[in-house]
């Protein structure tokens, strides 16, 4: 996994070597189900993936993780590390926990998340989850990439409205009301009739499947099972679909344009002219206001001058 998270060149050729090993064998059987698990920092995604994730250890899978530092700039959650947030999974000889750190998380994904999976499932952990955290447009890219979408909420703060609002509520199989103790019982209720009032005016991502709702309160334990049954039907459900290897495919063709477009954006971005122009740019702006579109025409101008100058095919007519 650190190899392939690695970016040295040598080591990139060395981790390409393995990942296309794994995916030969993944070809001939793949076993694992590969879920997101997203919602915004605080959750209680972690608390959440340890409870059902022993559960899950339970009813005989083996379970991987991928979640990110809570460290993170962007997940700003709690300062513990991973091993300490999720101790009973984490000691589990079932269990493999991967913690991606702040700079390999981009818009809430980790660089190397689809690689890292690969590597889990043909090592055998059959149950992946993968942590997200809900910012910008991660939740559409985690969903194209993994076979099931669970959302986490917690009741109140009008959480739940703004994962309707955002659109996010329609990629769910599965939503989640974490944090359904103690005096957030009702409002968790609440939120769960608002969501099961909202799915009723989008069409469900996949044909045949019902997204199901649910409270739970994981750190007490309590309707985990019931989390548990949701994610049991939908694998149930993904079965009956026998499309895996068309899923895996087209997970595939979204994770690619997906990267090279991260790769495409850092070249650019980090090319010595490009930044130089861009720092003038911002400081005539702040003089001169109106400059702005021009500026922004002159860098794109730049951007392809650049690609025409090492013979490449892109430059527009
Ligand atoms: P994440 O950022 O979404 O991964 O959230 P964490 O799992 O780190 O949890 C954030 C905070 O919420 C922590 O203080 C947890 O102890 C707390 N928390 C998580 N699950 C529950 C729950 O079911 N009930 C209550 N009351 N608190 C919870």
């Amino acid at each position: 996994m650190t190899l392939v998270e690695s970016d040295r060149a040598d080591d990139r050729s060395d981790a390409i070597a393995i990942l296309q090993r794994c995916e030969r064998k993944l070809d001939r059987e793949d076993h694992s189900y590969r879920f997101a698990i997203s919602g915004s920092p605080g959750v209680g995604k972690s608390t959440f993936i340890e409870a059902l994730g022993m559960q899950a250890i339970k009813a005989g899978h083996k379970v991987g993780v991928l979640t990110i530092d809570p460290s993170s700039s962007i997940s700003h959650g709690s300062i513990l590390g991973d091993k300490s947030r999720m101790t009973q999974l984490s000691n589990s000889q079932e269990a493999f926990i991967r913690s991606t750190g702040a700079g390999d998380v981009l818009g809430g994904l980790g660089r190397r998340s689809m690689e890292l999976m690969t590597l889990l499932s043909a090592a055998g952990y059959n149950l992946i989850l993968l942590e997200t955290v809900g910012v910008g447009q991660s939740e559409h890219t985690t969903w194209q990439f993994t076979d099931g979408f669970v959302l986490v909420i917690q009741p109140g703060a009008g959480d739940e409205l703004q994962g309707i609002k955002r659109g996010i509520t329609e990629l769910a199989d599965i939503v989640v009301v974490n944090k359904a103790d103690s005096d957030l019982v009702q409002l968790a209720k609440i939120a769960k009739a608002q969501y099961q009032t909202a799915l009723h005016f989008f069409s469900s991502t996949r044909e045949g499947w019902i997204p199901k709702i649910l409270t739970c309160s994981s750190i007490e334990n309590v309707g985990i099972d019931d989390a548990w049954e949701a994610l049991r039907l939908y694998i149930a459900y993904l079965d009956q679909q026998q499309t895996k290897k068309q899923d895996r495919v087209r997970q595939k063709l979204n994770w690619l344009t997906w990267s090279i477009r991260l790769t495409a954006q850092e070249l650019m971005t980090r090319h010595p002219a490009i930044q130089q122009k861009m720092e003038a740019g911002k400081n005539e702006i702040k003089l001169e206001p109106s400059t702005a579109f021009n500026i922004e025409f002159e860098i794109e101008n730049l951007m392809h001058d650049l690609l025409h100058s090492t013979d490449s095919p892109a430059k527009p007519t």
